[in-house]
């Protein structure tokens, strides 16, 4: 009687143990996905995480901002930003974001320029785009990571050099060089699956206009061109999906 008493608590014991380390092992295989940067959700990373980069990148406010653990997410991938001032506001423009330095910053070196993150945050009457609020949770990383990506190349510029690209991208040859430029420092950066998720979800999934998508696909890199480029840089996106 005892025995059979002994081997029912061994067998629980045993049920336990194993299950147990059937979660260790799931939570390993996802914290191993996120550590190859394909797919970031709310519970990625904790609230300690998310201290620990705001912390770093003091000179950001992201005080009541709703896309805060986004944009700490894809800061993380920014570090020579640690010292950047950028401000994120919420205005209605044409497409999902747009990144420029503040007026006055034009004048100013890269370190003591003051840059403006904008988010859209209404629908434009005559064209529909897409809102940052409609993106799902990990291509918001890559369009995010798409103007940070903008506030780096930023950095690289004197106040003539930010002139002439002001004036260039009025012209839509060289604003595509641009844009291609800028996804390709995201992806560069290891956001490359972000922004991937983002072109791909404004093509085929969101409710944008055919000339939004159109001029989309004529400016910036296709989900496949991105995969492309990510395929050439083995040591960052070690596994493709
Ligand atoms: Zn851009």
């Amino acid at each position: 009687m005892m025995q059979a008493k002994i081997i029912i608590c061994l067998k629980e014991i045993m049920l336990k143990f194993t299950f147990v380390l059937i979660l260790f092992f799931v939570g390993s295989a996802l914290r191993a996905q996120n550590k190859n940067n394909c797919i970031f959700n709310e519970n990625s990373l904790d609230s300690l995480e998310l201290e620990a980069i705001e912390k770093k990148f003091k000179k950001i406010s992201l005080n009541g901002n709703k896309y805060r653990e986004q944009i700490l997410i894809a800061l993380k991938y920014y570090p020579e930003l640690r010292e950047t001032r950028i401000v994120f506001r919420n205005k209605k423009i044409k497409t999902t974001m747009a990144c420029r330095p503040n007026f006055f910053s034009f004048f100013k070196p890269h370190k003591k320029r003051l840059y403006i993150i904008i988010i859209s945050n209404k629908e434009n009457r005559k064209e529909k785009g897409v809102l940052l609020k409609e993106v799902p949770f990990n291509a918001q990383i890559g369009v995010i990571g798409h103007e940070l990506a903008h506030v780096a190349d930023y950095g690289s510029k004197n106040m003539g050099e930010l002139i002439k690209f002001g004036i260039d991208y009025l012209s839509k040859d060289k604003k595509r060089i641009i844009e291609h430029k800028t996804d390709s420092i995201t992806i560069a950066h290891g956001l490359g699956w972000q922004l991937y998720d983002f072109s791909k979800f404004i093509i085929t999934e969101s409710k944008a206009s055919v000339s939004y998508k159109n001029y989309k696909k004529d400016i910036y890199y296709s989900h496949n061109e991105i995969l492309d480029i990510m395929k050439k840089m083995p040591s960052l996106y070690k596994t493709l999906r």
